[in-house]
């Protein structure tokens, strides 16, 4: 009889400093300790325990029996140091994921920043099946720890040689499902302790999980919010993402007034335009109007062509009529005009031709 493999160790960069004085405590150690431990994770970087040369031998015994210092294997790379980076990662499991550094001469939304920005990815697959993403494709797998969400900027950073200023959670998955870890790693970013980036300066997408965007509003931290609304009616958004039918418009804005609330921000809506699905003049005109009554930006994006589904983007001079309507009605406007169709190819498809060509999906799927 084969035996079952042993649980991998979790990953040190899961841990919050709160956690570690936990830990460090039962350990009968001092809370100093716990520390050092992790200036040694996140200010100097070591790789190993054994590096943590101020900790005695048996600590670093002991942290090694229990922690690994995971950093995410790179498997494969697409694009180049001044262009949009993919990287995709290997978890201790063999899954994959995705995960896009965007230059500093280029913001996500379009706008300029000298910043580099990381899209990191919350899931291994998604539930939510919308109709225009590659990650829904092949379903949800599992969700990522911390420690893994983390990894990711780490082993960006490492990868590029660019320290990353700017996180948008729009990689693969549903943040919002994935709350509990979501949350742990929010706080491990921004703490001056760990990789100490501006909540500001940090984005959670969502498919509009609303009863989560509640949850996430009380979280004591200016994090960024962003919606995938995609469809200005339930009509229309019903066609996209089948989401939509558990949590309507109505009820997704009831979450926002809470958000805003809360957070007295303005939220993202993330728009990405469909020919003949969503990008008619009428939609426009309704986005509009429910973009100022939440104050909200807009911005638009023309879609991706995903392997395996039929849609296709709208021609530049249609994207240009939609968004003046925006823009006419005074609402605060961009549409993504990059190039780069190729390489930045929509989140998930990376993974899914690595992913078919080692047959993990086949052999899930048996
Ligand atoms: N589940 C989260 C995060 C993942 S999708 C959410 O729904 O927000 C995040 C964003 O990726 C989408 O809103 C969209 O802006 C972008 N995206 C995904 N697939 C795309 C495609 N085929 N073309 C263009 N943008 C896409």
């Amino acid at each position: 009889m084969n035996e079952k493999p042993a649980k991998p160790l979790p990953s040190a960069y899961g841990l919050t400093l709160d956690d570690w004085i936990e830990w460090a405590l039962a350990h009968d150690q001092t809370k100093f300790r716990a520390k050092q431990i992790v200036e040694w994770l996140y200010i100097k970087r070591v790789a190993s325990f054994d590096e943590m040369t101020n900790l005695s031998q048996p600590l670093r015994e002991l942290l090694k029996a229990e922690f690994v210092i995971s950093r995410l294997p790179v498997v494969r790379t697409t694009g180049s140091q001044d262009t949009t980076q993919k990287f995709l990662f290997r978890l201790h499991d063999g899954r994959l994921v995705e995960t896009v550094k965007i230059p500093a001469n280029v913001h996500f939304d379009g706008g300029q920043s000298d910043r580099v920005t990381l899209c990191v990815s919350s899931q291994v697959g998604c539930a939510y099946a919308c109709q225009f993403c590659a990650s829904g494709l092949a379903g949800f797998t599992r969700n990522l720890e911390a420690g893994e969400i983390v990894g990711q900027v780490i082993g960006a950073e490492i990868a590029s040689g660019d320290a990353v200023r700017n996180i948008v959670f729009m990689g693969m998955g549903e943040p919002l499902a994935n709350l509990t870890q979501l949350t742990k790693a929010l706080e491990i970013l921004n703490a001056h302790w760990g990789l100490n980036i501006g909540a500001r300066q940090m984005t959670v997408s969502t498919s509009g999980l609303a009863p989560q965007i509640e949850k996430l509003a009380l979280i004591p931290m200016q994090i960024r919010l962003a919606i995938s609304l995609h469809g200005a009616t339930d009509e229309v958004r019903d066609q996209i993402m089948p989401v939509n039918k558990k949590y309507p418009i109505k009820r997704l804005f009831e979450a926002l007034e809470v958000w805003r609330h809360n957070k007295k921000q303005k939220v993202t809506f993330e728009y990405i335009l469909i020919e003949g699905v969503n990008d008619g003049l009428d939609q426009a005109g309704v986005l509009a109007k429910r973009a100022r009554t939440m104050n909200a930006k807009v911005n638009l994006i023309p879609y991706n062509t995903v392997e395996g589904l039929d849609w296709s983007r709208p021609d530049e001079e249609r994207q240009e009529a939609f968004l003046s309507v925006l823009k006419s009605a005074g609402v605060t406007c961009t549409l993504r005009r990059e190039k780069g169709h190729d390489i930045d190819a929509a989140c998930g498809q990376l993974r899914l031709q690595e992913e078919t060509a080692e047959g993990i999906i086949a052999s899930v799927a048996e």
